[in-house]
């Protein structure tokens, strides 16, 4: 506690400042009374300094103005409130073989921005696009559904010295399928690229535009 910081005179002489925070706090909904997720509590120190905490978190603000200024921060600190009765969607990644996952949110548009997300978040091929099919569908419904496909791009992989930056050499390049692919390979660390305008994906046969994909350089 800072208890020793605080004295009983100061104490006294905030009866404005704690009306203050009173109001605002209330206004928040940061009180015991309206039930929000989170309750604060304050206390005011040496130094005209404020201290605000709730179950979760403890700060010190320089001054009362800068306290109360900083209360809309505290809103929603802590657990999150029980959920309303959103759907829950099952969210499948190449059928399911790619992974699988329940997210509960307030429709199918936003779950299936949460399962693009998730979906860009998974391990794939570091040095070669993936094309991962997703579908979400809701538990519930499974008639309320949607199926699309998230390309991942691989990252560029580190070169030599740490960084992502090569200093690539042209090897070749040629037309194919009717645009450019062409080859390099990093002079630092070996790394080979190819760049493709046009490329014809294996799994399907669709020509995808500007993949990029990597090999790594063997030993020397
Ligand atoms: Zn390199």
């Amino acid at each position: 506690m800072d208890a020793n910081e605080q004295t009983k005179s100061e104490t006294d002489n905030h009866a404005k400042d704690r009306a203050e925070l009173d109001t605002e706090i209330q206004r928040l909904g940061l009180d015991e009374e309206t039930a929000g997720p989170t309750t604060v509590a304050y206390e005011f120190l040496a130094g005209g300094r404020v201290r605000i905490w709730d179950d979760w978190d403890s700060k010190v603000y320089a001054s009362l103005d800068e306290a109360v200024a900083a209360l809309p921060d505290w809103v929603g600190d802590g657990p999150d409130p029980p959920l309303p009765s959103y759907p829950a969607y099952r969210v499948l990644l190449d059928g399911g073989s790619g992974g699988e996952a329940t997210t509960v949110t307030t429709d199918l548009d936003a779950a299936c921005g949460w399962a693009e997300k998730w979906a860009r978040g998974g391990e794939w091929d570091p040095y070669r696009p993936t094309w991962v099919r997703v579908r979400v569908e809701a538990v519930d419904d499974p008639e309320e559904c949607e199926d699309f496909e998230v390309r991942i791009d691989p990252p560029t992989p580190e070169c030599a010295d740490g960084t992502r930056t090569h200093d690539w050499a042209e090897i070749s390049e040629e037309s194919l399928h009717g645009g450019v692919h062409s080859a390099s390979r990093c002079r630092l660390c070996g790394l080979g690229r190819d760049r493709y305008s046009l490329y014809q994906r294996p799994d399907c046969g669709a020509i995808a535009e500007d993949v990029v994909m990597y090999e790594a350089g063997e030993d020397e």
